[in-house]
């Protein structure tokens, strides 16, 4: 089999570059472990704002304004509801940080998102809000999980290949061949695991872990997310997603007495309904030191290509990044260089 570019790993990043491959019209073949990953367990928020210090996430208009006519666009070719459009309500704490919100909603970066007028503590009476939630708007929860199995069914069911890459298989020439795959490029989208890739293995990926509990919650709103000190989001018939732990010691995808605890100690400090525990599950997030993503070309192989290092945001992101590597190997465009995996090269040279 001959193809223009073998994408290697398929959660939410290898998705977004493939459909960039299937709007222009470029043949490509996907080969992917189909083991859970990253994006089948993230909540799915797209939020372009920070919800710790009421700032903006870099670059974050550009992103949103990106991802959601692209994710329209991926719902109406999966015949599938993959958008639920969700205000996050945060709890605020005191009367200062209430005074930071209306600050933070004035400003040009963050008018857009932030409702200026609070909204009342007592709107939802199930939840601890002693003083005002602040209210995002235009957030949006893709169903992430939906989303990958429901593409791999619908749109490329001949052009994936469930399985995990052996390095060693792996000829670089002028052509990358693999397996009786030929390809003109190959583009790593691996996300944490990545970092077993002896051609990318000098890039500062971290990983992050994060543990998760899905409940079930009878008598709370499915209208909004909450954010106190976790995020507690509806994912429907009365479940909700409660997460997460960020851990950068353990890289093990093992759930943890600690970090369940935790969640529930969290939870319990603005939810006060009863509430029953279906699954506590973990998985690594791709984070890089300097919190930026992983774009670009090989220092040495021409034809090898990396879209990795999303972070704690790949679902707001992944879309316009994976225009910009798009453009970037397809026709010659510049990376942003806060992207481009440049920024590490003397580290390749060094090793
Ligand atoms: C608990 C948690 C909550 C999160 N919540 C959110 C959120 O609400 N909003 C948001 O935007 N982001 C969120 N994130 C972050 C988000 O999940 C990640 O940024 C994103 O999913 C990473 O996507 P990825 O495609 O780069 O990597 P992954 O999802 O890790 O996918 C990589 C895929 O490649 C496969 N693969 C790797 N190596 C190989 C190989 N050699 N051969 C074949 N296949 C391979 C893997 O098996 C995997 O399927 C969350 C993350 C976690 C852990």
């Amino acid at each position: 089999m001959k193809v223009d570019t073998l994408i290697v790993g398929f959660g939410i990043a290898g998705l977004n570059y493939a459909d960039q491959l299937r709007r222009y019209d470029k043949s490509f073949v996907v080969l992917a472990s189909k083991e859970e990953s990253a994006s089948h367990l993230a909540a799915g928020i797209v939020n372009p704002t920070v919800l710790k210090r009421f700032n903006s996430v870099w670059r974050a208009g550009d992103f949103l304004d990106y991802a959601l006519p692209f994710y329209s666009d991926l719902e109406e070719r999966i015949q599938s509801k993959i958008i639920h459009p969700l205000p996050i309500y945060r709890i605020l704490n005191d009367i200062q940080e209430q005074n930071d919100w209306r600050v933070a909603a004035s400003s040009t970066s963050l008018e857009k998102y932030l409702n200026k007028q609070l909204i009342s503590g007592d709107k939802f009476p199930e939840v601890i809000a002693p003083f005002a939630f602040g209210e995002v708007i235009q957030s949006v929860r893709v169903d992430t999980k939906r989303l990958l199995s429901h593409y791999i069914e619908k749109v490329i069911p001949h052009q994936f290949i469930p399985e995990k890459l052996d390095y060693r298989a792996l000829i670089h020439g002028e052509l990358i061949e693999y397996k009786g795959i030929k390809a003109r490029k190959i583009v790593f989208c691996e996300g944490y695991h990545g970092l077993k890739n002896p051609n990318f293995n000098f890039l500062p990926l971290i990983g992050s872990k994060g543990e998760i509990l899905t409940i079930k919650c009878e008598q709370l709103t499915e209208q909004v997310i909450f954010k106190g000190p976790i995020f507690l989001s509806p994912m429907g018939n009365k479940t909700f997603w409660v997460g997460a732990t960020f851990n950068r010691n353990d890289k093990t995808t093992r759930v943890s007495e600690e970090g369940k605890a935790w969640l529930l100690s969290k939870l319990k400090q603005f939810l006060k309904l009863p509430f029953e525990i279906l699954e506590h599950k973990a998985q690594i997030r791709a984070t890089v030191v300097d919190r930026r993503p992983l774009l670009g070309r090989h220092p040495k192989l021409d034809n090898v290509y990396l879209l990795n290092g999303v972070g704690t945001r790949g679902v707001l992101m992944s879309p316009l990044l994976s225009d910009w590597l798009f453009q970037y190997i397809e026709n010659n465009e510049k990376l942003p260089p806060e992207a481009d995996i440049k920024r590490f090269e003397k580290q390749y040279f060094r090793n």
